[in-house]
């Protein structure tokens, strides 16, 4: 039997990841993996129990006990049975997210999980150290890049489409904030793998860089 296909999509914060992966994996009739949406359902537990982000053993606690289910059909992910979908991208979250996510033993727990997912089906996984790090052995590894001004502008408009009272300088910040932590930290800090493919989307169509993933898989 053949093994199961990995793709791997790492990137900083409004790259485009998330839609892309999605739409890969749709045309690639495959699964879809959003491991930043697994790192921030656990900051926002941590957040709702009122731990404080810098406690890192309550933290890793709370990442132990927290059981995450994604339900991809209605594009929601549940916390511990809560529907949690948009409480996980509230500004709070975000920026919470990347303290939770320099903790080994958070980190631990959740590749733990992500490799089972792996095992079990071919998918799409994009986050931070896919490539890297959770499935060195994919067979293709894509990291997606933007210029800052363009990833900030993204995630505004996604913001305000959503409702959301923010500013686009305050936007800037919290992108320029946490791809300074996910790039610093110890624990598998973001960076492409030396095989990875890098794809600039800045002045590309989601449907573009879509095209091109797809090509890639395609031709390896
Ligand atoms: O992808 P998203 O922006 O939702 O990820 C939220 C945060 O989760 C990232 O900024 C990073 O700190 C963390 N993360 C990670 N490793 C992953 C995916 C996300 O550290 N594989």
């Amino acid at each position: 039997m053949e093994k199961n296909i990995q793709i791997a999509i790492d990137g900083p914060a409004g790259a485009g990841k998330s839609t892309v992966a999605k739409k890969v994996a749709e045309r690639l009739g495959i699964s879809y993996l959003d491991t930043g949406a697994m790192y921030r359902a656990i900051a926002y537990k941590v957040l709702a129990s009122g731990i404080l982000v810098t406690d890192e053993p309550q933290v890793v606690d709370v990442a132990k006990d927290v059981n995450i289910e994604f339900d991809y059909s209605k594009k929601t992910v549940y916390c511990d049975g809560e529907d949690v979908t948009r409480k996980i991208r509230s500004p709070e979250v975000s920026r919470a997210v990347a303290i939770v996510a320099t903790y080994q033993g958070v980190r631990e727990h959740l590749v733990r999980l992500q490799r089972q997912q792996a095992e079990k089906r071919s998918l799409v996984m994009d986050g931070r150290d896919i490539g890297t790090y959770v499935l060195p052995e994919a067979k293709v590894k894509i990291y997606l890049t933007a210029s800052v001004e363009e990833r900030a502008k993204r995630r505004y408009l996604e913001d305000i489409t959503n409702k959301k009272n923010v500013s686009l300088q305050q936007v800037r910040l919290d992108i320029q904030n946490r791809d300074r932590i996910d790039l610093e930290r110890e624990h598998s800090p973001l960076k492409p793998a030396a095989d990875a493919i890098i794809i600039d989307t800045t002045d590309l169509t989601i449907d573009q860089v879509v095209d091109k993933i797809v090509k890639i898989v395609e031709e390896f």
